[in-house]
């Protein structure tokens, strides 16, 4: 197989077994994840990409499809009996059109070069998720990744206009392209946009940008309790404004962030709503202020950033919000359940007793304005029997999330963390459909199998 595997994909792109790099992904820290393989293969370009797929379809070799790995339900975690396809070396831009507010990448280009790239032509590519130095553009629409500034601009489904991607047995498809609209036929390019490489493996995607905001301002507000915190988020939007963010930080976050906080936090304070305003210099000025407003109502203090530096100041403290919280005792196991908006104070307490129930200690942040919680529940690492008191605590999470109306993931996938799962969200209908589509896309079950089930 590994003869076979270099003739096809390139003597130095093959690699026996899965290394370190390869065999797990951010699941690794949270819940050990890791798994093994009997090879990796790094093909250089994706004609390359299509000739391994059409070889394992044909030899009945399951294929892993890998992005950066930073995923956090172990969709990119091998099985034994797998090939790991990682996409790292199609690192290219096809094409960048900065006058059509477009650009072509590779999959394997990483999302901070895509967000780097557009900034220097004056374009905005609005998808943020955590870990953009390491995730791919491939793995961002694997997942269809969000990110706090998917409140005004939408996940990444939304920035894709087309997509090149190898699927069953090992033949090219392409949807949409450089076109902006496209209603032609169904949604192909929705359905592989979240589909954790249970579909096919993405080789390129066609993107589009808006002109970059002029400037940013963000407004922090400091509650007594998340019932105040909630009522804030709700007077934001009745306010009528849209900011570009609505995040939120609950007590145990706070208590574990505020030290490091760029600005006094006031005694007292157990919740923490932060609000982005972005646009054109005047837009900016008179946003923030109306965010100001909305968000004063209740507060015991608001803060307010208008400058580079205390912006800057702010997105790093709100980056180590995650590190923060695994280092209160040493690990945790992570959730990103969504709610409507108007049911998070009530998802929030229901996060919290469930936590209590199962003797867990548990804190949340998260998007506040797409009620998208990040639920963690604490333990020390190795503590096996609180590991499995979380995911016994996750299911009832879950279960919680639909239960008021909500998904039981928002952001990070199914993967394997989730496996089992999909019925108490879908439904007998929706479950047979989507056993339906995977039949019809992958009908030897070959693309990431155990996944996204
Ligand atoms: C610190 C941190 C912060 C994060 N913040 C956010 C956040 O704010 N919002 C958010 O949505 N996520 C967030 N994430 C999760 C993660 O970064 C995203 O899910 C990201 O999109 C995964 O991209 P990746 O390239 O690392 O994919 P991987 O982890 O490599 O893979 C993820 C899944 O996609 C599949 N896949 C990868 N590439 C391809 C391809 N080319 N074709 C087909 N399938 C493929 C894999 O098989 C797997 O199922 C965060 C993660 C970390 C570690």
């Amino acid at each position: 197989m590994i003869a076979q595997l270099r003739r096809i994909a390139g003597d130095d792109a093959v690699i026996e077994g899965a290394p370190a790099p390869y065999a797990s992904d951010a699941t690794q820290e949270t819940l050990g994840l890791r798994g093994s393989a009997r090879a990796t293969v790094r093909p250089p370009d994706a004609e390359r990409v299509r000739r391994v797929v059409a070889w394992c379809y044909d030899h009945d070799v399951p294929i892993v499809p890998r992005g950066g790995g930073t995923g956090f339900a172990g969709g990119a975690v091998p099985s034994e009996d797998a090939v790991v396809l990682s996409l790292e070396r199609l690192d290219r831009f096809r094409e960048l059109e900065p006058a059509a507010w477009r650009a072509h990448v590779e999959a394997g280009v990483s999302t901070a070069t895509v967000t780097r790239r557009a900034r220097e032509s004056g374009l905005l590519f609005p998808p943020n998720p955590g870990a953009a130095e390491q995730s791919q553009i491939g793995g961002n629409v694997a997942t269809n990744a969000g990110g706090p500034r998917a409140f005004k601009y939408g996940v990444t489904r939304r920035w894709v206009t087309g997509l090149e991607a190898v699927v069953a047995p090992g033949e090219v498809l392409r949807t949409g392209g450089a076109v902006r609209k496209d209603v032609t036929g169904y949604d192909l390019t929705g359905l592989l946009c979240g589909s954790e490489g249970t579909l096919g493996v993405v080789t390129s995607v066609w993107l589009r940008f808006v002109p970059l905001p002029e400037r940013s301002a963000q407004v922090a507000g400091f509650y007594e309790s998340a019932a105040d915190g909630c009522a804030a988020i709700a007077a934001v939007f009745a306010s009528g404004g849209q900011p570009a963010a609505l995040e939120y930080v609950d007590a145990g976050a706070l208590a574990a962030t505020a030290a490091a906080f760029p600005a006094a936090v006031p005694a007292g304070a157990r919740f923490l709503v932060l609000a982005e305003a972005d646009g054109r210099d005047a837009e900016v000025a008179s946003d923030a202020a109306e965010l100001g407003e909305a968000l004063a109502a209740g507060a015991l203090l608001t803060h307010v950033a208008t400058t580079r530096g205390d912006l800057d100041a702010l997105a790093r403290w709100r980056e180590g919000v995650s590190g923060a919280v695994t280092g209160l005792l040493g690990a945790k196991v992570s959730d990103d359940v969504a709610v409507p908006v108007e049911r998070l104070a009530e998802m929030l307490e229901r996060a919290d007793a469930i936590g209590a129930r199962h003797g867990l200690r548990t804190c949340s942040w998260g998007h506040a304005g797409d009620g998208n919680l990040h639920v963690s529940f604490l333990l020390p690492p190795g503590d096996l029997p609180l590991r499995a008191a979380a995911m016994r605590a996750s299911h009832e999470l879950h279960a919680a999330a639909v239960e008021l109306g909500g998904a039981i993931s928002g952001e990070h996938g199914i993967g394997s963390v989730k496996r089992g799962e999909l019925g108490l969200q879908l439904g007998d209908v929706g479950l047979r459909l989507h056993a339906a589509v995977k039949q019809a896309l992958d009908p030897k079950g070959l693309f990431n199998p155990g996944k996204k089930q």
